[in-house]
Parts: C-alpha cells; structure tokens; sequence
C-alpha cells in the first residue's frame, strides 16, 4: 500500500499536535477526560454560516401568525367585541370592560354548551365564527311552564297575565322592558317580534296561537341581528337592483310604540321601520327639536312588496282617469312611483320626513334635515342634482338609513348612493 505525500503531512501534523499536548496540558488523566468532555459538548459548527444568515434575513421567512385564543387574562378590543355580543345573545351580563375574566369565561362555556362546541371557556376561531354568525342563539334559560290566559291580551290591557306574557317574553330574549303587567307599546313589540319570527301572523296582541307556541318547545329563541358592521356597504334598491318579493326586514318596529309623539307625529298607526334605522330615527329628531327645529311628521316607513304594488296600480289608475293610455299611465306613475321590489320603503330603511298641513320644500324642517341628517347616518336619497343618476325626480322628503361613516363620506364627496357603491 502505498503513503501519499499529502496523508504523510497530515499524519506528522498530528503528531505534532499530540506532542503539543502531552507538553502543555498536566499529563494527568482526569484533565484529559475533562478536555474530552468539554470537546464533546461543544455545539458541531454548521458547515455554512452563510445559509444561517440568510434564513434569518430572509423577508419570506414570517412566522406563522398565532391563531388568536380569547382566554382567562386577556384583555384587549377584541375581549370587548367578545362580550358586547355575548350581552346582544343574552349570555354575559357583566361589563363590556375588555378584560377576559371568570364572568365571561363563564359565558363562553354557556354559549359553547348550548352550540354543540368544545365548552372549553376559550373563544377560538370556532366559537367566535358561530359566535358572530346568524345562527347564533340567544342564551336559552330553563323553561318555565305557564297557564293560557283565558282571553286575548292586547295593548292597553293590565294585570297578573301581562306580567306572565311579559316575563315568558323576556325568557326568550324578546323583551327587554320592566314586568309590570301593563301591555304597552313596548310589550306589543316584544308580542310582535315574537309573532314574526315564529312564522305567525303579526298583529301585536297575544292570542290562543301565540299563546300555545309562546310556551311550547317549539318557541323560537330571538334572532338577534348582529351589530351593524361599519364596513358592510348599504344595500342598494332601484330599478335596476328589485328586492326579493318575499324580503322581510328582520327587526321592524310600530313607530308609534317606540317614538316619543314629543319628538314627532306619526302619521298613520301602522307606520314600521327597521330598528336600527328608527333609533337613529329618533336620535336625530331629538336633535333637531335641541336646535329649536321641532315639526315633525313621519309620512312613511317601511312598506311590504303587496302594499307598493297596490300604491302603483291606483296611479296608474288615476292616470288612465285623466286619458292616458295604459303605456303613458305607467310611464308616467314610473316617474312618482317605484315599481313593487323597487321601492327603498321595502328595507324599513327609508322614512318620509314632512311638516302637518304644508308642502315640505323651504321649511326649517327641510332645511335642517338636509343639513344635518348625515351625522345620524341618514342620506337624501334622491337629490336635485342626482335625478339622472338615481332616476327619480328629487325627493327632499325621502331619507334613507345607510348608516355611519357612510352618510358622511357620500356628503363630503357629494355621492348619491350609486355613485357611491360604484366607486367603493
Ligand atoms: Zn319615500
């Protein structure tokens, strides 16, 4: 076999090196051993620095961000949001502090156990998606069984059976007014709500068939409509984008139950609006009457797909009285009229704002409302120099609900609704 020169060299280094050693170091064992011990824990130098470096500099090498976990201790905006809707569903009624606490780890759990999900008290992904869905359920109590009254209640009526109605009603989410057994206009629109989301006729007064289904298992929960999301864009409804014939809002309210007369009249009993819309309804009228501004009537509200088609049919009517044909007739209600499905009035998000006994145009009123019905989320929907964009002749009378900041980013760019959706 032969040494090449190379493995001679290195063999003599060694050597050498050994040499060294036994030289230096105390030739005893124990240091040697130490010697060893201490090369054998030293970290194996990585065979390149440089791809070291670069892993850690390298921008595409973000960590994974953590899912986040709502827990016991913490406390941030996001614990805040967690609660206020725990509180919308009934299930905290602690503080919307922010801060993650045994009350609200104890309204997760509840909330968890009645929807089927891990009761671990800890707001993760899945519970807080179920939480902020439309199939969230409001807090279900222990049922309470309780006897049929023998007669109809209705608004106006007193006693030991409206307290009954009342506490069944508040059971269930649906009413959030004292119990004291008098069946106001607050009772009627717990009656009311109760009715139309458990598919019965609605008109307000507590009879044999709400009665049965107000107590039985089939009672529904109330559905709650999730907080309004500032950034969801207000729905659009024109001619070119009808609403559903069966759209329902989800939560209309009587006006005259929940408007104060002080704050304005109402012009017809069976006014409704949507319930958002109509406290913002009634925020801004307040302000109104704080700047002296105080003659208010709402004309109109919401109205149902039928109740339009009705409206248009009798313009159409009276047209054809005054010798239009047909075509002209129903061009011509087009102009006044919004087709069935065309209607904003169909949201619950509109209203008609006027003054009793005199045209709306140049009154304080008007001139206040367009000013100002931007800061409480309101548009004019159908502005003068917007009718070849809208389609429709200016109506200084109509207010839509589109809600905050979109009201007053479309009056500073000087947006009409379509405009505005087109451009967002
Ligand atoms: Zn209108």
């Amino acid at each position: 076999m032969r040494i090449r020169p190379v493995t001679l060299v290195l063999c003599m280094v060694l050597l050498a090196a050994v040499a060294a050693i036994a030289v230096i170091a105390p030739g005893t064992m124990e240091a040697k051993e130490k010697l060893a011990i201490e090369l054998a824990a030293t970290p194996t130098p990585t065979a390149d620095v440089r791809s070291m470096l670069q892993v850690t500099i390298d921008p595409r090498n973000t960590p994974t961000p953590t899912p986040l976990l709502l827990k016991l201790g913490a406390q941030n905006d996001e614990v805040r949001r967690l609660q206020q809707r725990l509180k919308e569903l009934g299930f905290y009624t602690g503080e919307v502090d922010g801060q993650f606490g045994q009350g609200t780890q104890a309204s997760v759990i509840l909330f968890q156990e009645q929807h089927g999900l891990t009761a671990d008290g800890i707001a993760g992904e899945g519970t807080r998606t179920r939480l902020y869905s439309q199939s969230a359920q409001t807090f279900i109590p222990t049922p309470t069984p309780a006897p049929t009254p023998a007669s109809l209640l209705k608004k106006g009526d007193q006693g030991d059976d409206v307290r009954r109605l009342q506490e069944r009603l508040k059971e269930l989410g649906y009413y959030a007014g004292s119990l004291d057994g008098d069946f106001g206009g607050g009772t009627e629109e717990a009656v009311r709500l109760f009715q139309r989301q458990n598919g019965l006729g609605v008109d307000g007064s507590a009879g044999k068939q709400t009665f049965a289904l107000l107590y039985s298992e089939g009672a529904k929960q109330v559905t709650i409509t999730p907080t309004p999301d500032p950034n969801t864009l207000p729905i659009l409804v024109n001619r070119d984008h009808p609403i559903d014939e069966d759209f329902e809002p989800r939560h209309l309210v009587k006006l005259t139950n929940v408007v104060p007369s002080s704050v304005a009249k109402i012009k017809g009993s069976d006014i409704e609006g949507d319930r958002t819309a109509v406290n913002a309804l009634i925020e801004m009228l307040k302000a109104a009457h704080a700047d002296g501004v105080t003659n208010w009537q709402v004309s109109a509200g919401y109205r149902s797909y039928r109740y339009q088609q009705k409206l248009f049919d009798q313009q159409v009517q009276e047209y054809r009285g005054q010798g239009f044909t047909q075509a002209n007739a129903v061009s011509a209600t087009r102009q006044t009229v919004a087709d069935p499905g065309t209607s904003e009035h169909h949201t619950g998000l509109a209203f008609d704002l006027t003054v009793p006994g005199t045209i709306f145009k140049g009154t304080p009123e008007q001139i206040w409302l367009h000013k100002h019905c931007w800061d409480y989320g309101f548009i004019i929907r159908y502005p003068e120099d917007k009718e070849k964009i809208t389609g429709y002749i200016a109506e200084c009378w109509h207010v839509r609900y589109v809600g905050l900041p979109h009201s007053q980013d479309m009056r500073d760019r000087n947006l009409c609704l379509e405009e505005y959706l087109d451009v967002n």
